[in-house]
């Protein structure tokens, strides 16, 4: 029997947007095909951890398929390191089992709380991109379930192209099932972290192109309240995989253990004063100031997962929520991209308590997986309504002109035109959903919003470059390049 739906109101990470969905939470195969073959609902999106910031795994009105039940592991082969589990399984779950037997992710997002399917459909990345790329790298096959109903086996050899479509995909061919992915082989759970100063944003680009061959892990936390000559000042964290000859005797023993660490909790929504620019002034001053020079064992929470260990840190921003702004700039334009953009965010009142930058490397084949060589800065900005709207075209803007794109999975506000023109392989992803897909049996507001479900002419509207110039810069496919 078909499983009822749940009328619920849902959030991103970000809690902006906010919509009232219809939500299944199927456990097991069967179900989730009758729920997709036959449920009351015209459209369906998969939905993992809900860790997108915006509005990819909503769908307003309509179906929600909670994957979470989907959680169990089905293969591991302890020689190669090769996983095979369903796509509700959470990296935090993973880590657990197998971070003591020596394996882990071989790139992964900065929290755990994300799912295999929700890696997969976002092709997420992780400190080390510039070296490894992302997720997608790692997918050696996966199985999705399509709108006909059927169990569709894909890998970079078989249906190449619906493989490529998935990973990055946003969820919008099907629902991920099952994942095959080679995990990574550790000495230790611990990573070996420099923590270096900058006093502003070149001495901070340089200290990356200086690292890059020396470090595995790099990533800035970077003051964008800074301005003038300290503009773009950062705290480098730059990383290796920790060996055990490194390891103080006490750990030692133990390499492959973590301490437990007691989780703190945001209990509720803080009132909206309660993060303003002189509250994250006085914090950036404090972060900057603290983070000394030096060099220091970590394990692997600490370093990758610092923001897990306060659940619902969400909160901070009040129930209005926040969005994350994360623009990646090619490396030819990447340092006046990231001026102008953080000369903007400095004299705007919405203050980013969290702004992280990273290196990136080549880009993989998903047909909209978001990374390419350059510089990407995420940025977390409150939701002032009107005044974020404006800011946020304002921030476009500068991207456009500067050849630089967004990340669909922290994206909840911008417009198809601004998306179109970023993404020039989006007809191509296009194509292969309207031949799995004909009927747009899974859709989510992003998608709509972003006009992925349809088909949308770039119009050069906020932009003073030529837009055929930006597909050029970021197209890893010549025919679209050349099309335009
Ligand atoms: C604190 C924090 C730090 C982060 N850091 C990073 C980072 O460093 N790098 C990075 O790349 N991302 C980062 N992210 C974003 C996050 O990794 C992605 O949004 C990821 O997709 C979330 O996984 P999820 O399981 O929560 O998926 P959801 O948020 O639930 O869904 C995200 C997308 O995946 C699709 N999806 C989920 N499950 C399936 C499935 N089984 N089949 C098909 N589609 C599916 C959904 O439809 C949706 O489009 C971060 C997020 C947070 C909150």
């Amino acid at each position: 029997m078909t499983q009822r739906s749940v009328q619920q109101v849902l959030g991103g990470w970000g809690n902006c947007p906010v919509e009232t969905c219809h939500v299944t939470s199927p456990e097991s195969l069967d179900a989730l095909s009758e729920t997709v073959s036959r449920g009351e609902q015209s459209d369906y999106i998969a939905r993992g951890l809900g860790r997108a910031y915006g509005d990819s795994a909503l769908n307003a009105d309509r179906g929600v398929i909670l994957t979470r039940r989907l959680n169990r592991l089905l293969a591991f082969d302890p020689q190669s390191g090769l996983l095979e589990c369903e796509s509700g399984v959470s990296f935090a779950d993973l880590a657990r089992v197998m971070v003591p037997r020596g394996w882990f992710f071989p790139t992964t997002p900065g929290t755990k709380f994300v799912t295999v399917g929700g890696a997969i459909a976002a092709d997420v990345h992780g400190k080390n991109h510039h070296r490894d790329g992302t997720f997608g790298n790692f997918v050696r096959r996966l199985t999705l379930l399509t709108a006909s109903g059927e169990v569709l086996a894909c890998s970079p050899q078989e249906n190449a192209d619906v493989f490529w479509a998935t990973v990055g995909g946003m969820g919008l061919t099907g629902v991920i099932l099952t994942a095959q992915i080679a995990l990574m082989k550790i000495e230790t759970a611990y990573f070996d972290v420099s923590y270096q100063r900058t006093a502003h944003l070149d001495e901070t680009l340089e200290r990356f192109a200086a690292t890059d061959h020396e470090y595995r892990y790099s990533v800035a936390w970077i003051d964008c309240l800074a301005s003038g000559r300290s503009l773009g000042r950062s705290v480098l964290m730059l990383a290796n995989d920790g060996r055990a000859d490194q390891l103080p005797r006490r750990l030692a023993q133990r390499p492959l253990d973590v301490p437990a660490r007691l989780p703190l909790s945001v209990p509720f929504q803080m009132p909206g004063f309660a993060l303003n620019p002189w509250s994250v002034k006085a914090f950036n001053a404090l972060f900057y100031a603290k983070n000394k020079d030096r060099s220091t064992l970590v394990d692997y929470n600490t370093f990758f997962y610092p923001l897990d260990g306060v659940q619902h840190w969400n909160r901070i921003y009040g129930r209005r929520g926040f969005i994350q702004y994360q623009a990646l700039f090619p490396r030819e334009t990447s340092r006046s991209g990231l001026v102008k953009l953080l000369e903007k965010i400095a004299r705007s009142r919405g203050a980013s308590f969290l702004a992280v930058l990273k290196t990136s490397g080549e880009a993989g084949p998903g047909m909209l997986s978001y990374l390419h060589a350059g510089h990407t800065l995420a940025l977390d900005l409150p939701n002032t309504g009107a005044d974020l709207r404006r800011l946020v075209r304002d921030l476009d803007r500068i991207l456009l002109d500067e050849g630089g794109r967004l990340y669909a999975a922290k994206d909840a506000l911008t417009s198809a035109e601004v998306f179109a023109a970023m993404y020039p392989r989006l007809d191509e992803f296009r194509q292969v959903k309207a031949r799995i897909d004909p009927k747009m049996k899974f859709v989510s507001s992003q998608a709509r919003r972003l006009g992925i479900v349809e088909a949308v002419c770039p119009k050069p509207f906020l932009s003073s470059a030529p837009i055929p110039a930006l597909h050029d810069r970021f197209s890893t496919c010549s025919r679209h390049a050349a099309a335009g």
